[in-house]
């Protein structure tokens, strides 16, 4: 670069591509990028909640203009703005070599939550995030791709703790505005509308554009002037109210998400129905069939040719099932416009279709009108083939045509900052494309690559950084800031200590309290001078399940009026955030759901590219990934027949594991001080799980088992 100032028209330029940089959720997954709006506003940045398009609202477009005068500065942000054009424009992706037809006709992967980023929070939990590390998988793959979902426009709620220690919620309003979304337009430069026909009316809907690196995902509102109000809130939050909400959502966005793809000119290859929230869009393809004259046979045959399935859970209250009577007042206007009768509809979504009681499932439904379907993991696989056996009479169990592929994660996004700079040291600055090879990950068994000692540090600096985050926040319920404790928060926790992590929605089947079922011997644990354990939980109840409030109730208590007090935290409002920090600072990440329910879990995978370790049951993708050397399994490959022959085995086993294999390999050092046995470990968990459980594998493997077929 020379030593010339900026033309005023390069300055213009620049800040037209660095507002459309800020538009585009790459920089959720590029540290440079970040850096960059960090930089404009250190405050605004963390007090925005990292969200580059409103940091670039609060810098005026004036002091923008000075700040690209520093030629430091601009020269960053120039670098940064090619590396994400070249991104954009990329041709020799595995997509195109091993995909090309998708590029003309994409996937429609519809799912009724995508989690992107703490500033766009419109989803519950895993189900939306693994929605979200797949869309950016599939533009890094430079897949074709299109996202369907719903803007939710105060998302999923926020949770606070009140004074008994019950989790409550609020809901915050999301401004467009300042958010990385662009309103789709029509060709008048107005916003485009569509609609659906739903009970007696038409509802109208827009749409939001969400740029995920090459691939769109598009989100529909139906928060219009059209609309009666009880439409507007249709899409206020993530799965709202009860099942008339909840069917009228999945009608909007299954019915209007094709509709949508119609008026954009969109031809898909094949649907993906990401969980049966969205299976209403089979019923779309065939209402358009039929108005071209198909009978309702042929039509549903053609739409199963189009569309794939994947099915989430083994828990039944997963499943939504909506009853006959609700069917009927939904689909007034449409059901004579797809089926001859009432009855020919409803068999749709009934394992007997002559059984006038049975009420209407969408996964069901899902499964008829799809020429494939898979579960999560392998398990998970052999439970779904058991579970939807009556569906397929005549077949053998093993032969029920539901497959699987295990889940993963989008390693980048999962990375923190000393992460990134870490792995962009041992490798410069082609280490984003190495992180995917499996080649890669097998180097690191080698302590020439990468030593003992630098891991070890790695380790350090990211376990205070959670420690730091976790003093810093403010973790207690209000009772507690106005206690005179809550100046000693610097005693929370201890840097040294040995961490568990556990992080996730707080369902009954996950059981976040297993591991205080044997309270006095953790206790014990816990309080050893030599060899101390903590632990650092956090995560959501859903807000109708008192069960998981209580569980939440139970582990907050014990953080402050127990012996486990500063050794224990819990972490409110968990969070993509409140994750990042988590599955980077813990050397633990616990996992005990009740199996065989955890259909693959992916919280746990996210630990890997930060040197953790899970402790886990044989649950879910663990179970083929644990291979004796690379993590902790609680108990053997099978589980007990009661539930509470479970809950107590199982806490037996955790307690055995934790003391007798975890802590002391944690606390075995040699005259270095370093835990040679436990970072091999972290090697081994590196090699064999990292390239193993991550989107990049899994969308390959959905192109090649399901979209290409
Ligand atoms: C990863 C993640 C989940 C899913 O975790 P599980 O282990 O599958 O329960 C849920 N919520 C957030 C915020 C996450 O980051």
């Amino acid at each position: 670069m020379g030593s010339k100032c900026l033309t005023q028209d390069e300055i213009t330029s620049m800040i037209a591509r660095l507002k459309r940089l800020a538009g585009n959720l790459w920089w959720t997954w590029n540290q440079e990028c970040q850096d960059i709006f960090h930089e404009l506003s250190p405050r605004g940045w963390q007090n925005l909640y990292h969200n580059a398009v409103a940091v670039l609202q609060e810098v005026s477009d004036y002091e923008l203009r000075v700040r690209l005068q520093d030629k430091r500065f601009a020269s960053h942000v120039r670098t940064t703005l090619k590396t994400f054009e070249a991104y954009l424009n990329e041709t020799n992706t595995w997509g195109r070599r091993n995909a090309p037809a998708l590029l003309k006709r994409p996937i429609a992967y519809f799912s009724a939550e995508f989690g992107f980023h703490e500033t766009l929070p419109i989803a519950a939990g895993g189900l939306g995030i693994l929605a979200g590390d797949i869309a950016r998988s599939a533009s890094d793959l430079g897949i074709g791709f299109v996202g369907v979902s719903l803007f939710y426009r105060e998302g999923y709620f926020q949770q606070a703790i009140n004074q008994d220690n019950w989790q409550t919620e609020y809901y915050t309003v999301l401004n467009p505005r300042y958010l990385p979304i662009e309103p789709v337009l029509d060709a008048g430069g107005s916003p485009l509308t569509c609609w659906v026909e739903i009970n007696l009316s038409r509802v109208c809907f827009q749409v939001w554009r969400v740029n995920v690196g090459r691939c769109p995902v598009f989100l529909l509102d139906s928060n219009r002037p059209e609309n009666e109000q009880r439409f507007r809130d249709l899409t206020l939050h993530v799965y709202g109210g009860d099942s008339t909400t909840r069917i009228l959502q999945e009608m909007l966005l299954g019915i209007g998400g094709v509709r949508l793809l119609r008026a954009l000119g969109i031809q898909p290859s094949l649907y993906h129905i990401n969980e049966g929230h969205v299976a209403f869009l089979t019923l779309e393809l065939m209402r358009e069939k039929v108005s071209r004259g198909a009978t309702f046979e042929d039509a549903l045959a053609e739409t199963r040719s189009e569309c794939h399935f994947t099915t989430h859970t083994p828990v039944e209250a997963g499943h939504d099932r909506f009853s006959p009577d609700l069917i009927h007042y939904a689909f007034h206007q449409l059901l004579p416009q797809i089926a001859p009768s009432a009855q020919e509809l409803l068999a749709l979504g009934r394992v007997r279709p002559g059984d006038a009681l049975e009420p209407f499932c969408m996964t069901v439904l899902a499964l008829k009108a799809s020429r494939s379907a898979n579960a999560v993991s392998e398990l998970h696989g052999e439970v779904s083939r058991k579970m939807w056996h009556a569906l397929y009479p005549e077949r053998a169990v093993d032969e029920v045509p539901i497959g699987h592929v295990t889940n993963g994660i989008h390693m980048l996004g999962w990375m923190k900052g000393p992460v990134r700079a870490f792995w962009r040291r041992k490798l410069g600055a082609r280490w984003t494309r190495e992180i995917h090879q499996q080649s890669f990950w097998e180097r690191m068994l080698d302590p020439e690559f990468v030593s003992d000692e630098e891991l070890w540090a790695l380790r350090y600096k990211l376990r205070r950084a959670l420690i730091e985050f976790a003093r810093r926040r403010e973790l207690f319920p209000a009772v507690h800031r106005s206690n005179p404790e809550f100046i000693r928060l610097d005693s929370l926790l201890n840097p040294n200590a040995l961490t568990i992590g556990f992080a996730r929605r707080f369902a009954a089947y996950k059981r976040a309290p297993l591991v205080f079922q044997k309270f006095e011997s953790i206790a014990r644990l816990v309080s050893d001078p030599e060899r101390p354990i903590q632990f650092v939980f956090a995560g959501k109840a859903h807000p109708m399940d008192h069960e998981g409030k209580r569980y939440i109730q139970h582990i907050i208590h014990l953080s402050i009026h127990s012996e486990l007090h500063n050794h224990l935290v819990f972490l409110d409002n968990y969070d993509v955030h409140v994750a990042r920090q988590m599955v980077s600072g813990c050397d633990i990440w616990l996992n005990t759901p009740r199996r065989p329910l955890e259909a693959s879990g992916t919280s746990g995978m996210k630990i890997g590219c930060n040197g953790g370790l899970n402790l886990s049951i044989l649950d879910g993708w663990f179970r083929e990934g644990y291979d004796g050397t690379n993590g902790f399994a609680i108990g053997p490959d099978s589980h007990a027949d009661s539930v509470e022959e479970q809950d107590q085995v199982d806490s037996e086993n955790l307690y055995e594991v934790l003391a007798n294999q975890v802590i002391p390999c944690f606390y075995e050092r040699d005259a270095q001080g370093i835990p040679r046995r436990w970072i091999r470990m972290i090697r081994q968990a590196m090699a064999t799980l990292v390239p193993r459980f991550s989107t990049w594998r899994m969308v390959q493997e959905y192109t090649e088992k399901y979209y290409l077929r």
